[in-house]
């Protein structure tokens, strides 16, 4: 049984003070919920104090990016294993806003993947097209790309214990949600695609849907077969809503 992991990415957004209220509100939402692993992932200045104030609860960290290299001359960088050291559990990687704006691509990707792994982090990988690529039909597609740069170097077996996050770009921050039908259907591709390298890593990898996804919207689509909870942006930014997609799951 896959256990899911219902993320908050609260992007570009928080203040010493927000960390605090949210993770307070958030601890009262979740403290009986044990269904589903949870996380949140503020920026980086506020990781450590995000970190003490969850401290105790089952709410766990993650970073929103990373850099490819551990130490050196590399101004304006974090790397894998600070986030490491300062008590993160996840790394989110590749996600659109990270391809689009500054333009990462699949290889500096699946080298973020490979730093993660190697600091003993799990990595978030964010796949997902564009409303382009989806209405010209490009979305298994798209989607195989993007996993088989990782898969070239890292072989199947790096996506044990990693987590995969299907967010067609044209969802993003929308309120234009995929589908349960249309996110299931993308989440069995991913799944069969690794299966097809490693059926037991297949079975076991965590695929969250990621994509406006909201107090009202989180149950039908985790009902699907093949979602594993969600990344949530928008709707991560308030404990009561963050909490409802939590119980959800
Ligand atoms: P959204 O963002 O929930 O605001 O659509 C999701 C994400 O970018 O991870």
């Amino acid at each position: 049984m896959r256990h899911p992991l219902v993320m908050g990415n609260w992007k570009l957004n928080g203040s010493r003070h927000m960390v605090n209220e949210l993770i307070d509100g958030l601890r009262k939402e979740v403290s009986s919920v044990d269904g589903c692993d949870i996380a949140i992932a503020p920026p980086f200045i506020y990781l450590d104090q995000a970190k003490h104030q969850a401290s105790g609860s089952h709410i766990m960290l993650g970073a929103q990016n990373v850099d490819i290299n551990l130490s050196g001359a590399f101004t304006g960088e974090t790397s894998a294993n600070m986030l490491k050291d300062i008590g993160m559990k996840y790394v989110i990687i590749g996600h659109s806003e990270r391809r689009t704006y500054h333009k990462e691509s699949d290889e500096v990707i699946a080298e973020k993947f490979a730093v993660v792994k190697e600091a003993g982090l799990i990595p978030v990988l964010c796949i997902g097209e564009t409303e382009a690529e989806n209405e010209a039909g490009q979305t298994e597609a798209v989607c195989a790309k993007q996993l088989d740069a990782v898969l070239k170097t890292m072989g199947a077996p790096a996506f044990g214990n990693s987590v995969i996050a299907y967010e067609p770009v044209w969802a993003i921050g929308t309120g234009k949600s995929a589908t349960p039908a249309q996110a299931q259907a993308v989440h069995k591709f991913i799944r069969d695609h690794i299966a097809k390298h490693d059926a037991k890593v297949a079975a076991q990898v965590i695929i969250q849907y990621g994509g406006s996804v909201n107090a009202s919207n989180a149950a039908e689509l985790f009902s699907q077969p093949d979602i594993d909870g969600a990344l949530v942006g928008g709707a991560s930014l308030k404990a009561d809503a963050f909490a409802v997609i939590v119980k959800a799951a």
